[in-house]
């Protein structure tokens, strides 16, 4: 591998508990990765050994092709952001931004206030200071607020002002963990899209930790879905979406969960399942008026642009159709036949991994 910064068949025990089990990812050279999986799966242990926050049990972390698995933190000169960014509060938005490069560039008595009238060196240090919060908070729309503090500001201008911070020592990475956890829906939607193009504009390898598939999905070049430790796959959000690897990551990605049909169910629905297990959409199982699968409509929820249809059929195999538009609802304890296009079936064996269906 010769990309940005990868981790080389990685594993992290903590006493006997392998908290990171054996992986292998890299970022790309300006690409954005997500890093998916649910709450103690690994996420946040596997940022910081990309990081140098955590030490490899085993494996290597290679930076730009060079082995930096022993190198500390401030060596991989990698920025990161988690989901509390404590700005500064009696600091302005501008003395923000300069603090990473302050704090590495300038001793502590460089730092007093009037250190630059004794100094031609520290002077011009202040000069490409300056230069650098300049380029960065034009980059991120916070020139017009340099001059405030946090405190006078928005959600999001804090978070970009927080963003700016991160950025603006030329990082070789930007590491992010859960950046959006703490934002209500409208503004999580805006900064997502705020950071995607704050990526495109940098172009810094990104790799962002979250249990938000809304994140992934949305932000993402490649996502990959880690499960206890491992990492069971890797792809572009299309891919995980609609060619999830295994029934596990088929069920954890998608908005509304997918329905399961054990083997024998699945044969009323499908002649050639060949014992396969058959995974359907919500929104791709619909009623059919003939040759589906009977069920009973239990209960009927109203969510305005989409109905729920939680159903029961063959041994009271619990289903759920999602119906869009104004299609006509059928009544709770109606009788009804389920059906839905073959190219929407996801085959998996009986290990859960995924299989071609017969056609
Ligand atoms: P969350 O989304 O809840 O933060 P996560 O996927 O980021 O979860 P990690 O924080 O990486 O998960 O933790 C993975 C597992 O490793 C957890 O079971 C956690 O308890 C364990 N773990 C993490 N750090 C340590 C540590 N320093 N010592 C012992 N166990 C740890």
């Amino acid at each position: 591998m010769n990309g940005s910064l990868a981790l080389e068949n990685v594993t992290k025990r903590f006493g006997s508990f392998t908290a990171v089990d054996n992986i292998s990812l890299e970022l790309k050279e300006g690409e954005f990765v997500a890093l998916l999986g649910a709450s103690g799966c690994g996420k946040s242990t596997t940022l910081r050994l990309f990081a140098g926050l955590e030490t490899v049990t085993e494996g290597d972390v290679k930076l730009q092709g060079r082995d930096v698995t022993k190198a500390s933190a401030s060596e991989r000169n990698i920025a990161l952001m988690f989901q509390s960014y404590a700005l500064y509060p009696h600091l302005t938005v501008a003395q923000n931004i300069a603090m990473p490069l302050k704090l590495r560039r300038l001793s502590a008595v460089q730092r007093l206030p009037g250190a630059h009238l004794l100094s031609a060196g520290v002077k011009s240090q202040e000069e490409d200071i300056q230069q650098a919060v300049k380029k960065m908070s034009e980059m991120l729309r916070l020139d017009q607020l340099l001059d405030r503090k946090p405190g006078q500001l928005s959600g999001g201008q804090q978070q970009r002002v927080a963003l700016a911070r991160a950025l603006v020592r030329d990082p070789s990475a930007f590491l992010l963990d859960e950046p959006l956890s703490n934002l209500d829906t409208q503004l999580r939607a805006e900064t997502r899209e705020e950071i995607r193009a704050i990526h495109q504009r940098t172009g810094y390898p990104f790799l962002l930790v979250t249990h938000d598939q809304s994140d992934a999905l949305s932000m993402a070049d490649r996502i990959a879905v880690m499960m206890a430790g491992k990492i069971v796959q890797v792809g572009t959000p299309a891919e995980i979406f609609n060619t999830p690897a295994t029934q596990e990551v088929a069920t954890f990605i998608g908005h509304h969960r997918m329905n399961i049909l054990p083997a024998g169910v699945a044969q009323q629905l499908h002649e050639s399942t060949s014992g396969l297990s058959l995974g359907i959409r919500p929104e791709e199982l619909t009623i059919v008026q003939e040759g589906g699968l009977p069920a009973t409509v239990d209960t009927v929820t109203f969510h305005g642009e989409e109905t729920i249809l939680k159903l029961r059929g063959p041994n009271d195999l619990v289903l759920r159709s999602v119906l869009r538009g104004r299609s006509d609802l059928p009544n709770e304890g109606e009788q009804v036949l389920l059906g839905a296009n073959r190219n929407a079936l996801h085959g998996f064996d009986s290990d859960g991994k995924r299989a071609e269906i017969a056609k």
